[in-house]
């Protein structure tokens, strides 16, 4: 395994190990890519392992990208972790680390061309708190995209609005890959892992387990046949204060669409919770189906 942290050094090395179309006899080099912002988990390895397993050559970019992150956010503290990392990718049987820093990816952060996905898909859920998050997003995705050329990117369910804004983007944009989709990773417990996480203190972090423990009564209950909005909204009251709750909303998992709240939920749809647990933001969600 290598780690690359230039652009011209990625692009060439991904030319000569990964030669595409260069005749009928030699249709092999198919490329996976896993973006990330480092300091990985074992949710970040299923995405890795189902590459490997599915790739001839598989890329792990390790960038905690700037434009992503707002003016009072945990960029600075955001955890840095590189030698860890490569230690498990390593393991995992990745290729290439690609972790180049923000001026070799950017140039000036503050005057680049971002690709911005529609107001209509980022003005609810993280973008509304998060403004110009998911712009940060698309931009970086889609600057690696062109900079590896994977024929598979592998992103995980945890983040289902940047999946649906990711698969959103190639489609608008024409992007030539396949967006693979990978189940939310949980601890024992329920908690949805994240690099975050570390910053939950082992009170904070059971408090933390109110989110999955509400989303599960959730799905228990839409299973069980009640799909009104309002009593599922109740449910969730009944695990966490108001004011732990950024968003509780169920959207349609196809489009996106937020369900009101005197709405019947129909199956196909995800409850999504964003709630601030002891200072730390933390987001999970759960599919209706
Ligand atoms: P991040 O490093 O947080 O930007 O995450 C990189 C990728 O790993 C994203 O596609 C995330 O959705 C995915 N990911 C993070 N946590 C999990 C998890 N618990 N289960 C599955 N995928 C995850």
């Amino acid at each position: 395994m290598k780690i690359i942290s230039t652009i011209k050094e990625i692009r060439e090395t991904l030319k000569a190990a990964a030669p595409k179309n260069i005749g009928p006899s030699c249709q092999t080099g198919s490329v996976g890519l896993i973006p990330t912002m480092g300091a990985l988990h074992r949710g970040h390895l299923s995405l890795i392992e189902k590459s490997v397993n599915e790739n001839d050559i598989t890329v792990v970019s390790i960038f905690v990208n700037p434009t992503q992150f707002g003016a009072n956010e945990d960029f600075d503290k955001y955890p840095r972790t590189l030698e860890a990392d490569a230690e498990i990718c390593e393991k995992a049987g990745v290729d290439y680390i690609f972790a180049p820093n923000a001026s070799e990816m950017y140039g000036d952060t503050r005057n680049t061309t971002l690709i911005c996905p529609p107001y209509n898909d980022v003005d609810k859920l993280c973008g509304k708190s998060r403004p110009g998050h998911f712009d940060g997003v698309a931009t970086v995705v889609g600057k690696l995209f062109n900079i590896v050329k994977p024929d598979r990117a592998y992103f995980g369910k945890k983040d289902a609005q940047q999946l649906f804004i990711i698969k959103k983007m190639v489609r608008d944009l024409n992007f030539d890959l396949n967006i693979v989709p990978c189940p939310i990773v949980r601890e024992t417990d329920g908690l949805a892992l994240s690099s975050r996480n570390t910053y939950l203190t082992p009170e904070s972090r059971k408090n933390a387990l109110k989110i999955s423990a509400a989303l599960r009564k959730v799905h228990e209950l839409f299973i069980s046949g009640i799909n009104d909005y309002n009593t599922l909204y109740d449910t969730v009251l009944a695990y966490l204060d108001a004011e732990e709750i950024e968003y509780f909303e169920i959207v349609g998992a196809e489009y996106f669409e937020i369900y009101e709240n005197t709405d019947i939920i129909k199956p196909n749809s995800i409850a999504l919770i964003a709630a601030k647990i002891d200072g730390v933001r933390l987001i999970d969600n759960v599919d209706l189906e």
